[in-house]
């Protein structure tokens, strides 16, 4: 074992040991124990409200409002469902472009091409791991230009009709800049905010939550995200108008009437049931204290790890409030030979001792389904490819 590898994996194994210590542990698991899940989950089986109507749907809702801020949420059965209705709801349509990042989990690129379109990679920046706006305005000038107030990419005459930002692990993508960016050309922006629950940006002295700088931002509660919901996902916005077109759009497009059946669009079924939601509400009532857990282990983390000389750790920058979510290395190696040997000892010396680190996503490009789009210079994100890998992160390592 490399003694980078051998370093890591004692530190893991310092805040494991206290825990039953053969069980595998895998990035980031459910946690339900501090919680009232199991009477609220009980509730909905005893009452029979156990579908996409019901009380908790609402009050998950209005507690998704609260915490984050936004003016709506509408929950909906997962996170790539909600960025496919999200980006459906700001206009993308079949035949268009939309920009995205190439390190993402494989569903943002996903969802927009549920709708048809296709999905067109600009790079990312090292702070945050996300969209790099330097590189947004290059390609936008190398490619695009307006007509009738819409933007079209010039080599395939296709419309560029949105922008998805990706909050990787939980950091803050530099939504600020890329607004100004995205404004001045028109695109609208969906957050894929799936895994920033949580996470935050400080302008002057004001909080906003991740998702909320552009039109809309989806949240996802799959099981190894910050809070689970089973399967689940929430779209926030402060458009009132965006929210009821996403409320009916997920809810077979259905014209509210006490009997009769008409509905005025083709749309999905996108909602959350009621057992779902109980058990988010359950776990937005201690979301405060998991996320106090979170950083305690990012810290101990970081005091253990930071003597060492061949990594550094992503973190959020002082005008930024990042969850934590899943707690990420970065390999320093600058022999590429060199960094792929250590990744690889670390990965597989870690799994032999049931630790499951996890790299980073294979870049979207470069998956066989994907590797036709469209792309600008995607050098960071390939440099990234082999650097990164992500710690045991759940909150009730430490707790
Ligand atoms: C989890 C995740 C999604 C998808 O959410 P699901 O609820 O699993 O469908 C989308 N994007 C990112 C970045 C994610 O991590």
């Amino acid at each position: 074992m490399s003694e980078l590898s051998l370093n890591i994996i004692n530190c893991l194994e310092k805040v494991i040991r206290n825990k039953n210590s053969f069980e595998k542990v895998a990035l980031h698991e459910p946690y339900f124990e501090d919680t009232n899940a199991w009477r609220y989950v009980k509730e909905c089986i005893d009452t029979g409200w156990v579908s996409s109507a019901g009380e908790w749907v609402n009050k998950f809702e209005d507690g998704i409002s609260k915490f984050t801020g936004a003016s709506y949420a509408v929950a909906v059965t997962n996170g790539t469902v909600g960025l496919r209705l999200a980006l459906y709801a700001i206009g993308v349509r079949c035949g268009d472009e939309v920009l995205i990042p190439p390190l993402s989990f494989v569903a943002t690129a996903n969802a927009v091409s549920h709708l048809g379109a296709t999905p067109h990679f600009v790079d990312v920046e090292k702070d945050s791991l996300g969209l790099s706006p330097i590189a947004l305005e290059k390609r936008l000038e190398e490619i695009a230009y307006k007509k009738n107030g819409k933007v079209f990419n010039k080599v395939t005459g296709k419309r560029i009709a949105a922008l998805i930002p990706v909050h990787v692990f939980g950091n803050p993508a530099n939504l600020p800049e890329l607004l100004i960016i995205a404004n001045k050309w028109g695109i609208p922006i969906v957050e894929d905010a799936a895994e920033a629950l949580g996470s935050w940006f400080k302008v002057s002295e004001e909080k906003i939550h991740c998702g909320l700088i552009g039109d809309i931002g989806v949240i996802s509660f799959n099981g190894n995200k910050l809070i689970t919901t089973g399967g689940g996902g929430v779209l926030i916005t402060n458009n009132s108008e965006l929210a009821s077109k996403l409320k009916h759009l997920s809810s077979t497009a259905k014209i509210p009437h006490p009997w009769e059946f008409d509905h005025d669009e083709i749309a999905w079924n996108d909602r959350l049931p009621n057992l779902n939601a109980a058990l988010g509400c359950a776990q937005l009532e201690v979301i405060e204290n998991r996320l106090l857990v979170k950083k305690k282990l990012f810290d101990f983390y970081k005091n253990s790890l930071n003597h060492l000389t061949e990594i550094d750790f992503i973190s959020g920058t002082s005008c930024l409030v990042t969850n934590n979510w899943l707690i990420t290395l970065y390999l320093k190696f600058d022999e590429v030979s060199r960094l792929k040997t250590e990744r690889y000892d670390l990965l597989d010396q870690a799994h032999k001792r049931n630790l499951l680190l996890r790299p980073l996503w294979k870049p979207l490009h470069k998956l066989g389904i994907y590797n036709n789009a469209p792309r600008g210079s995607l050098c960071y994100a390939e440099n990234f490819e082999f650097r990164i890998i992500n710690l045991p992160s759940s909150p009730q390592l430490i707790n």
